[in-house]
């Protein structure tokens, strides 16, 4: 099987998953909402929650954003001129508090410094340029790269998390792990399109929690007859 024709089996069997969550004007909790455009505020905050989602599930960095709009803090301007300390505070659910809150620091008072806090300037580059960009800052590596730039940038950039990388190995049969080239896998493979980038990623994250876990379950997943290790092929 194809990767496309993968994706329009996880789409046929999870419908679309609308990601990335984020939050409209007067409300405190991000949603899950098909949107024609994202504000320059939503993408801040998809940049913020990308960081925040290090190492951590999304239901923690829901409360670590809620707590950040509460207090009126979700954006890199209030994020930038606030106290070290009182972002940790309130990023703490979403775990490893204080160097989630250094990187969100450093990430604003880069975006002030060279952009005067306009995302979408920085978004203007293109995605190469813009990834080495960010892969320069302190505590973005490959995936919150790719995250930002899919979900925030809304450019063609492949997103690898465990669950992608698992699930190659496993359907493909990779042979490897090394997040650039399973990246490449899939992007050579596909149409350089952000929306279907975008749902292909919540998409496999979705059939990792449900099917394909440590321990998967291929006896109920509808994927079995095309995976190279439920064919034993492994
Ligand atoms: S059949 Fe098993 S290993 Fe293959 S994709 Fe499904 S859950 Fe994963």
């Amino acid at each position: 099987m194809k990767p496309i024709e993968l994706y329009k089996a996880l789409l046929k069997q999870f419908g679309e998953q609308l990601w990335w969550p984020v939050t409209d004007a007067g409300e405190i909790t991000p949603t899950y909402k098909k949107r024609k455009h994202l504000t320059e505020k939503q993408k801040l905050e998809i940049c913020i929650g990308a960081i925040l989602t290090q190492n951590t599930d999304w239901e923690n960095v829901m409360k670590a954003l809620e707590n950040l709009s509460k207090a009126g803090l979700l954006s890199c301007e209030k994020i930038a001129s606030s106290r070290q300390e009182t972002i940790a505070k309130l990023v703490k659910p979403s775990g490893y508090f204080n160097q989630k809150a250094k990187r969100l620091k450093l990430f604003s008072q880069y975006l002030k410094n060279n952009y005067n806090y306009s995302i979408n300037k920085m978004f203007s580059k293109p995605i190469a340029e813009l990834r080495l960009e960010l892969l320069s800052l302190h505590g973005i590596g490959n995936e919150t790269a790719d995250d930002i730039i899919l979900y925030a940038a809304e450019k063609p950039a492949f997103v690898v998390d465990a669950y992608t990388t698992r699930f190659a190995k496993r359907f493909f049969k990779l042979p490897t792990t090394d997040y650039v080239e399973v990246k490449a896998f899939f992007e050579s493979q596909l149409p350089k399109n952000t929306q279907l980038f975008n749902e292909f990623h919540a998409l496999l994250v979705e059939h990792g929690k449900r099917f394909c876990k440590k321990k998967p379950n291929c006896s109920g997943c509808f994927l079995k007859t095309n995976c190279c290790f439920a064919k034993g092929n492994n």
